[in-house]
């Protein structure tokens, strides 16, 4: 009964993780914490956060994340008070607005499996979910798979994660050479053993409608967006009371949340906080191929590089060996010839004859501990929350993750996937939780 309750019309999201993935329900929710009542006990998985009586959100960012966040805090509870900052209404360097915008299953931990197997339920609903009155919201949600690529070296790897797959019930299969030749006439396979393919639930989308869609809903919903940068917090205690902007004006809070993406560490940095996030630049090279080649999923070659189809084109990227932070969002493009070329066209015979026709560059904010994203509260600064970190595939965590921090805050824990692994306090204990498969 009290499950019924809080699956608010979600179902699509719960039916997609299955029961046994979501948190006991009941007790706790039931008693909403205040800020005065004591801190779970030590060892605890859980997170569980204190929740005042009158939430005034305040959120660093109206990316995808924050945006997402906006969108359920004022969806779960109307009455919370939300404000979004951000700096930049155009996003011209928001990760958001720059990103491949693609979703995967086949991550190495299943925490990240059961994210994904609830976005894609969700961004399937997106033109429900985030429409109102006659607007659907078209996030161009195409399931053409990844197809993950390993040659002799990688193969126990493959083999290893593909049952990590199979425990979280994704829908993947593994093809040796021949499997491979078969689907996927154009690619070259004389250095192949196996090769890891999403069979539904996996593919890519338009991340700069899904964030549209979002902050329109959020505001719709009662969301307000105020276009200013944030450049001090003011704490008292254990508890940020007061968010601070470039103009001198002051918000005060019950929660702030930094979605600040690749600045992040910066934003926790203005609490004093250490955050191990860091803004690497990728570019993405947008290809033209005069050979039609049919079906092509995302695929990842084992040399590190990634394309996929876009439009009538492809795009295509790889992680740079000298990765700096914060270089200039300037494409690289010498790494086209002197890197992805070569190896594409080794893989791929009939890239021999591509084009560059374009680039663009965006940051990922590399959570470098463990490329993992860094949830909910810190662990003094009880009403500081972090959802950031995400390492390259945020976009496609963040209808979720929105959803997981909404939870946190509203509720004081986490009532529908259990994101508690995933939290801040691994990283003030450095225990990371690697994520393996990192792209680009
Ligand atoms: C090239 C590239 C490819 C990618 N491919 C994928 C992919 O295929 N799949 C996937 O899932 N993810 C992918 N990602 C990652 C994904 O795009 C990001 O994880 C996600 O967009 C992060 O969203 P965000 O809202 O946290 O950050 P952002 O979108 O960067 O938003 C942060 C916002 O905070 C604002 N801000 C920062 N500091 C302040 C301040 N002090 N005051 C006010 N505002 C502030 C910024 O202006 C910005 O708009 C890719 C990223 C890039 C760059």
């Amino acid at each position: 009964m009290e499950m019924r309750n809080l699956r608010d019309a979600l179902d699509h999201i719960l039916d997609a993780v299955g029961r046994h993935e979501i948190v006991g329900l009941g007790i706790e929710l039931a008693k909403l914490r205040t800020s005065s009542q004591s801190a779970p006990a030590a060892g605890s998985s859980s997170v569980i956060i204190a929740v005042p009586m009158s939430n005034q959100v305040v959120v660093i960012g109206g990316g995808v994340m924050g945006s997402a966040l906006a969108y359920w805090l004022t969806r779960l509870d109307p009455s919370t008070a939300v404000t979004v900052v951000e700096r930049d209404p155009s996003y011209t360097c928001a990760s958001s607005a720059l990103s491949a915008a693609s979703i995967r299953q086949q991550f190495s931990t299943p925490v990240n499996v059961r994210i994904s197997q609830a976005s894609i339920a969700f961004l399937r609903n997106a033109a429900v979910e985030l429409g109102f009155d006659h607007e659907r919201p078209d996030i161009v949600l195409r399931e053409h798979g990844y197809l993950y690529l390993a040659g002799v070296d990688g193969a126990a790897h493959l083999r290893r994660i593909h049952a990590v797959h199979k425990a979280c019930g994704s829908d993947v299969a593994l093809l040796d050479r021949a499997g491979l030749e078969e689907r996927f006439g154009w690619l070259n396979t004389a250095d192949l053993s196996v090769g890891s393919l999403g069979l539904s639930g996996e593919g890519w989308f338009d991340g700069y409608a899904l964030l549209m869609a979002f902050a329109r809903k959020a505001r719709r919903q009662g969301a307000r967006y105020v276009n200013a940068a944030v450049s001090a917090l003011a704490i008292d205690g254990n508890r940020v009371t007061e968010v601070i902007l470039s103009d001198g004006s002051r918000i005060g809070c019950s929660h702030v949340v930094n979605a600040a993406g690749p600045w992040a560490r910066r934003v926790a940095a203005m609490a004093g906080v250490e955050l191990p996030v860091f803004a690497r630049r990728r570019t993405v090279y947008v290809i033209a191929c005069p050979t039609r080649m049919h079906p092509f999923p995302l695929t990842i070659d084992p040399t590190g590089f990634w394309i996929r189809p876009e439009g009538g084109k492809f795009i295509a990227g790889f992680s740079p060996d000298d990765d700096v932070d914060e270089q200039p969002l300037q494409p690289d493009y010498d790494a086209f010839e002197s890197r992805l070329w070569p190896a594409l066209a080794h893989r791929i015979p009939a890239f021999e004859a591509a084009r560059l026709e374009r680039a663009w560059a965006g940051y990922f904010e590399l959570n470098t501990l463990d490329h993992n994203a860094i949830l909910g509260p810190h662990e003094s600064l009880e009403n500081l929350l972090f959802m950031n970190g995400f390492s390259g595939h945020g976009m496609q965590q963040a209808p979720v993750v929105g959803r997981a921090i909404a939870e946190l805050i509203l509720h004081g824990r986490f009532t529908t996937l259990d994101l508690s692994e995933l939290s801040f306090s691994r990283i003030a204990e450095n225990r990371p939780l690697h994520e393996l498969n990192v792209i680009g």
